[in-house]
């Protein structure tokens, strides 16, 4: 307890929830400028935050000079040409979208809504850290259940469903494994699954994944009313500082989301970069094509330094390096390249590299291998 005045003497954790007294806030990437703060450096690269390395489409950066002449105004709260525009491209009814302030924010509408202390969530090990946070914070219990060669085990999933469980949490592609789960696979688990459970099929990466064994859950939510798909702008969009993503859901569950959501989640920057964003879908598929280049330089790197990763499908890796490798995060950041370790999700072998320009490649590969020289 920070004691703030000498009339103190009330303990505040003691007053908070019991969920939000055990949490461990969630630690983003270093900031490049604080770094650069730190060193004294001016070209630090990072590539901690799955981060989009081409940046916006130009023509957001554009158009939101418009929008800034309309900044004393209040936001369309109803965000309604994003939803229009999502669902008619989506191929849903726009009753079925959800705007957030990121997915992170859909995510937590999805746990206030669903989730209380008394029922349960399920995750994966080495999943999205915010799963467990969002459930936790809200005071209700989490299940995790062991990962199977670091990827979700569904099989193992559905038999920890009781009559507790109302949410099952799936990141696909998962972060920060980089692995992901296939349509049979997804089809078999949702097939079996009590409809009084929720899947919450977290597709930040969608855009990235080209396997064509690779589900894609608007299909699968047109089916099954009780999975719920989130994306987001803030990976393939470029758009992360803007804070704006969706869901797909039941009208009804979006209709539960409606009511418990801030009047104006989404500020009136994000909905318009958003719009623009989707009508240039070249520049997503030159940065899918600058993560796939990115990527295959990166495993070749690591192959050649005979340094293990795990396949990813999405715009980063996770290096194994067999042994604690925050000495070798620290060395590469005293190098002016951030990267991130994955502690927190019970890999500390392992760091996670997100793939940047193939210049920001380079600048890693060679810190790497100064590092392991
Ligand atoms: C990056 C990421 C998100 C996106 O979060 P936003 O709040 O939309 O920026 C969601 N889920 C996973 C698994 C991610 O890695």
């Amino acid at each position: 307890m920070a004691r703030f005045s000498d009339n103190q003497t009330q303990d505040f954790y003691s007053l908070a929830s019991s969920g939000i007294q055990e949490l461990q806030p969630y630690q983003p990437g270093k900031p490049v400028d604080e770094l650069e703060r730190e060193l004294g450096l001016t070209d630090v690269v990072k590539l901690a935050s799955n981060e989009n390395p081409l940046g916006p489409s130009e023509s957001v950066v554009d158009g939101l000079a418009k929008v800034m002449r309309e900044l004393a105004r209040y936001p369309d709260g109803s965000a309604y040409r994003l939803k229009e525009k999502l669902a008619s491209r989506l191929g849903v009814g726009s009753n079925c979208v959800t705007i957030g302030n990121g997915s992170n924010d859909v995510l937590e509408l999805l746990v206030r809504v669903f989730l209380r202390p008394g029922n349960e969530a399920i995750v994966s090990q080495h999943s999205f850290v915010v799963y467990p946070l969002a459930t936790r914070a809200i005071g209700a219990d989490l299940r995790v259940v062991p990962a199977k060669n670091y990827n979700q085990d569904l099989e193992a999933t559905l038999n920890c469903v009781t009559n507790k469980t109302r949410m099952v949490f799936i990141a696909n592609p998962n972060n920060p494994t980089g692995t992901w789960i296939d349509k049979v696979s997804l089809e078999d688990f949702v097939s079996q699954l009590s409809q009084d459970v929720l899947v919450v099929l977290d597709e930040a990466y969608f855009d990235y994944v080209t396997e064509p064994d690779y589900p894609d859950g608007i299909e699968f939510f047109k089916r099954y009313p009780n999975l719920v798909v989130t994306r987001t702008f803030s990976k393939a969009y470029g758009l992360a500082a803007l804070r704006i993503g969706y869901s797909v859901s039941h009208p009804d569950i979006a209709d539960l989301m409606n009511r418990v959501r801030q009047p104006f989640n989404v500020n009136a920057m994000s909905l318009e970069a958003a719009e623009i964003a989707l009508d240039d879908q070249a520049h997503v598929q030159r940065s899918v094509e600058v993560n796939r280049q990115g990527i295959s330089v990166l495993t070749r790197a690591c192959d050649d330094m005979g340094l293990k990763y795990i396949p990813s499908v999405g715009n980063f890796l996770c290096i194994d390096f067999g042994r604690d490798a925050m000495p070798i995060y620290e060395v590469l950041l005293s190098q002016g390249v951030i990267v991130r370790p994955i502690g927190v999700y019970e890999m500390p072998n392992h760091l996670r590299v997100t793939i940047g320009t193939p210049d920001e490649n380079e600048r890693f590969i060679e810190s790497l291998k100064r590092v392991l020289a």
